[in-house]
């Protein structure tokens, strides 16, 4: 899976539609401090379904819409458009090229699109999932970050660990079928007691 393009409208201190197109090989970001390189990534972090604020340096959601400057106006909406290509399969996803898009209005709600097909955040979350792009994941590593992993606590390390070696869909639907199986059981000791009052 590679990332073909990346179009940010709106979001921080990008207020025009801007496109960056990934060719083959290492991407390169370069520009002076404060440019917008970290908010480049913070875009691709935040259209796969980021859903911590202060993870993007904000207080509150809608803090990604370009607040405006000295001679423009703020926005009222922020949008980015992820464009991958899955010919080899990478994500559980049977096209050859994926279009994620991540609308957010002023008011903090937020629109996910997969393919033009409007979908839930859950449904991001699952298509990334134990790709090593989810959440968790070490695939985008912001500053601090590194220090904030050697400092975190073991529960949390271990949370990272999970999701690079792909055990947290399997945890997940482990829980699924526990509360179900308690559900089951629940009912057998209904029908039990039923039974044993009708004997
Ligand atoms: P450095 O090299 O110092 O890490 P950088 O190139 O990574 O800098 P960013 O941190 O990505 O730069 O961008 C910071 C800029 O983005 C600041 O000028 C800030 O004012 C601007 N910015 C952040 N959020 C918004 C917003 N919502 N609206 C407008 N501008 C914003």
């Amino acid at each position: 899976m590679k990332i073909k393009t990346l179009t940010l409208d709106g979001f921080k201190s990008f207020a025009d539609k801007t496109v960056i197109e990934f060719q083959p090989g290492l991407t390169g970001i370069v520009g002076p401090n404060g440019s917008g390189k970290s908010n480049i990534t913070e875009a691709i972090r935040w259209v796969i379904g980021e859903q911590s604020a202060k993870n993007l340096r904000g207080d509150k959601m809608p803090d990604v819409i370009f607040a405006g400057s000295e001679i423009r106006a703020g926005l009222n909406r922020a949008e980015v458009e992820l464009v991958l290509d899955n010919s080899d399969k990478y994500l559980d996803y049977p096209h050859e090229q994926i279009n994620i898009k991540r609308r957010i209005f002023k008011d903090g709600e937020s629109e996910f699109y997969l393919n033009n097909k409007k979908i839930r955040l859950k449904d991001i979350v699952e298509l990334f999932m134990d790709t090593g792009l989810g959440r968790e994941s070490f695939s985008i590593i912001s500053q601090g970050r590194v220090e904030a992993i050697f400092n975190s606590k073991p529960e949390e390390r271990r949370k990272l660990i999970e999701e690079v070696a792909g055990v947290l869909k399997y945890k997940k639907e482990k829980k699924k079928a526990q509360s179900e199986l308690d559900s089951t059981t629940d009912h057998l000791n209904r029908v039990a007691d039923i039974v044993f009052e009708l004997e």
